[in-house]
């Protein structure tokens, strides 16, 4: 895959969720204890099925809500109201109320990716510099790092909601190569959606590390792909 002849970088810049932070493992996890907790096992038979059709819901009303189509509010409680009418529950109030603890309890949990800290470990003593570019709320992308043991690997953090544009948006990744007063050619983007992460880098012009641990087909290469972290330890 990568040799160890590859350009060396100063300035990595991550994505969190399923780069860094185990998004998919957290996510279920959160929901089958919220569905336990809630106690509803008498209404909803199968706790799995009911997560395989939360994500097909999120992904959809989360893309509305990227183009601006649906508030963070609305996204937070319909991505749940839609799910549980699907077994047949019409209570919005249960949804919110729902929607409102996943976000407490979500970001509590401590999944990372395979050799996420050994690969951060490494290029903290080799001298890179680290930023995090994530789309996301505010205070949850915060507290997974903090809950995660991750955040001090990070001079900068870069999320969104606060910098007022999403990825691909190059004014993110601009945002992050300026306060870093780093060269673009120093500087590489690492992350697993290849529409957001890898195609917004290209656009903005750094080069990129795709990191693709299910072997997605993708067309336009990445300056690198990988399924695993460790070969970032090739580019420093
Ligand atoms: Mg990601």
């Amino acid at each position: 895959m990568l040799d160890d002849r590859m350009k060396k970088y100063r300035f990595f810049l991550f994505d969190l969720d399923r780069t860094l932070w185990d998004f998919d493992t957290n996510a279920h996890d959160s929901v089958v204890m919220l569905l336990e907790q809630y106690q509803l096992g008498n209404r909803i038979d199968d706790f799995e099925q009911f997560y395989r059709l939360y994500t097909e819901h999120n992904f959809r009303l989360w893309e509305q809500y990227e183009k601006g189509i649906l508030s963070q509010s609305v996204l937070r409680c319909l991505r749940f109201e839609v799910t549980f009418q699907d077994f047949g529950i019409n209570d919005p109030q249960l949804a919110a109320q729902f929607g409102a603890a996943y976000l407490e309890l979500l970001p509590l949990r401590t999944a990372l990716m395979p050799h996420t800290k050994e690969v951060l470990e490494h290029l903290l003593a080799k001298g890179c510099r680290m930023g995090i570019i994530s789309n996301g709320f505010k205070q949850v992308q915060y507290t997974k790092l903090e809950r995660s043991g991750i955040r001090d690997y990070f001079e900068r953090v870069f999320i969104s909601e606060e910098v007022g544009v999403h990825k691909p948006h190059p004014d993110i990744f601009r945002a992050a190569v300026t306060a870093f007063n780093a060269k673009k050619s120093d500087t590489v983007m690492v992350g697993d959606d290849f529409a957001k992460d890898i195609e917004g880098a290209q656009v903005f012009g750094i080069d990129q590390f795709f990191y693709n641990p299910l072997h997605i087909p993708c067309n336009g290469g990445p300056t690198y792909e990988s399924d695993t972290l460790l070969d970032l330890i090739k580019l420093a």
